[in-house]
């Protein structure tokens, strides 16, 4: 008997007293609103505090939702932040996925090869020892060095002053020598030159849509540790994550508008002072602001370039946002067994080989897409194998640019359905082709979301699902910072996925507070009291 449908994403409700004046208006309740706001409250007493969100409920791109009596979700796991769910008091029934963490398939031609990459920095050094025993002492070097630079990212304060930036080549020479530095830079330096390692080693790259030949070596370092060490989910639908701590925040004190657009950041005289929301003249006055949303959005069309110094508008200007995705959400009907079909795994990855990630991300970057027979990635999650609802299974299909899906939406929407059913039927076949046999015959619902869907939801002008893309060029000092030009003004952008969300709250809170909680260190390492 598959379970019922009851989303907590809407059990939240706007609790707005209406009061015109806060200490901290926070815009955006996703991941990085919430985590930003139960931060605050943890380490503030008696403070106003206010989330303003456009959507009816809490969540942003971390949610679920219902069609047609099926549950479909949008993120599928998150890497290890228990120690901070710990710290914030938010209890949830988590599965921890043991043993494989992705079952990768890479398609040559008519080859096929499968590898199973198991969860834990040891077990993979093992595991890739085993397959490719010519390169064994280059993998174990890569990997020991990897995990000795991410135990110095630790060692980073977020917002470094003059004496941390001076401590830096002491206490992170890894980081130093890497800033710069390509995932593929990594790989050379270690010699792995054999393909179908680096095919296997890139998989922690083309996650976000970027090609290794352009992601940040210590970026993607990163997340492959942080994702693969310990990973999880909850039993319940995604949307009960955020909405378990929307409803903490509102018990501690906090208010959360629903259903409201900020229109307007308000600047006077560089400094921010509040916010005006759509359909209302009178101002909320907020003594600081927290802004979540795409960065474009908040500052090109929030503030506005009128109150930014040229300079920063140049940034923003040439800063490039992540990708965007078509993601095919099936229901299927109960007779096919989903648990014999060997998916219950984080990720279950089809591409072809080396080289793709270049190809598709090149397409994404002229304002297309590059898929192809020939070409593709594509990531197969099956969320009712955890939740024990009706059969679901989410065909995740990045880098898409916005290109003209938007348009067709807006004026042809006839011919705007008929490209995502093609791209539908595209990726179903991919799927039907090395995961589950006779897909098709199976589906009983279909919902498609493509980039002009994830413009509307996030109000990103892209649709961009991760934020700033995770390039060489813009990380670390590169990226945007914190503190904006505008005074009282904080824009936390610690890189993308939930783990990132959780640090933005992490960081831009402890800047606020002068480094009360945690020190001012770049990671979670709260100051024990
Ligand atoms: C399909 C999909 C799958 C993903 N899977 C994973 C995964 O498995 N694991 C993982 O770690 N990451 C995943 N990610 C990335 C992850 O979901 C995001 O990095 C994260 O949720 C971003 O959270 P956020 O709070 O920073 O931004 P958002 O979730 O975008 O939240 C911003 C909020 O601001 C609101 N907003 C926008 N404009 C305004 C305005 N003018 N006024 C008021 N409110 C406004 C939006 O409605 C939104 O609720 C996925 C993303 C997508 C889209």
């Amino acid at each position: 008997m598959a379970k019922s449908i009851q989303l907590k994403r809407d059990s939240i409700k706007s609790n707005y007293s209406g009061s015109g004046d806060y200490d901290l208006v926070i815009i955006g309740s996703g991941l990085s609103g919430l985590s930003s706001g139960m931060m605050w409250q943890k380490n503030t007493a008696n403070k106003r505090t206010l989330i303003i969100e456009k959507n009816s409920y809490p969540g942003g791109y971390s949610t679920a939702y219902e069609r047609e009596g099926y549950v479909f979700e949008t993120t599928q796991l998150f890497p290890d932040i228990i120690d901070i769910l710990e710290y914030l008091e938010i209890d949830l029934d988590l599965k921890q996925y043991e043993g494989n963490f992705m079952r990768r398939l890479v398609v040559e031609g008519e080859q096929v090869e499968e590898y199973k990459i198991p969860a834990g920095a040891e077990n993979f050094k093992t595991y890739l020892v085993g397959i490719f025993p010519d390169d064994a002492d280059k993998i174990r070097a890569l990997m020991d060095y990897s995990v000795d630079m991410f135990k110095q990212v630790r060692k980073l304060k977020a917002n470094s002053k003059l004496k941390d930036k001076l401590m830096i080549p002491f206490q992170a020479p890894k980081v130093v020598a890497n800033l710069n530095r390509t995932y593929s830079g990594l790989l050379d330096k270690f010699g792995i030159t054999n393909p179908k390692l680096r095919e296997v080693m890139e998989t922690f790259t083309s996650f976000s849509g970027v090609p290794s030949g352009r992601a940040s070596a210590i970026m993607a370092t990163g997340a492959m540790l942080s994702s693969m060490t310990r990973c999880f989910r909850p039993y319940g639908y995604f949307d009960e994550f955020p909405a378990k701590m929307a409803q903490l925040f509102q018990e501690r004190g906090g208010e959360i508008l629903l259903d409201t657009e900020v229109e307007k950041i308000i600047v006077e005289n560089g400094e921010a002072k509040g916010v005006r929301v759509k359909g209302q003249d009178e101002i909320i006055r907020a003594g600081t602001i927290i802004t979540t949303v795409d960065p474009m959005l908040a500052m090109r069309t929030l503030v506005g370039d009128e109150h930014l110094p040229a300079s920063y508008v140049d940034k923003l200007k040439n800063t490039i946002m992540s990708v965007s995705s078509i993601n095919v959400a099936l229901g299927l009907d109960d007779k096919i067994d989903m648990k014999t079909l060997d998916l219950d795994y984080p990720y279950n990855v089809v591409s072809t080989g080396l080289g793709t990630a270049d190809k598709l991300f090149e397409g994404y970057l002229a304002g297309d897409q590059a898929f192809s027979n020939d070409c593709f990635h594509m990531a197969v999650i099956c969320p009712s194998l955890t939740t024990g609802a009706k059969n679901t299974i989410t065909l995740r299909c990045t880098p898409f640019a916005l290109g003209q899906w938007k348009e067709l939406r807006d004026n042809d929407y006839p011919k705007y359905m008929q490209e995502k059913e093609r791209w539908g039927d595209f990726f179903i076949n991919i799927a039907e082709k090395y995961f589950i046999p006779k897909l098709s015959k199976h589906i009983v619902v279909k919902d498609i979301s493509t980039p002009a869907t994830y413009a509307r939801y996030s109000g990103s002008p892209t649709g961009s699902l991760y934020d700033m893309a995770s390039l060489v060029s813009q990380f670390g000092p590169k990226r945007l910072p914190m503190l904006t030009p505008v005074k009282n003004l904080y824009q936390p952008k610690f890189s993308h996925g939930l783990y990132g969300t959780m640090m933005n709250g992490v960081q831009v809170v402890d800047l606020l507070l002068d480094r009360k909680f945690n020190n001012g260190n770049s990671l979670f390492a709260p100051i024990k009291h």
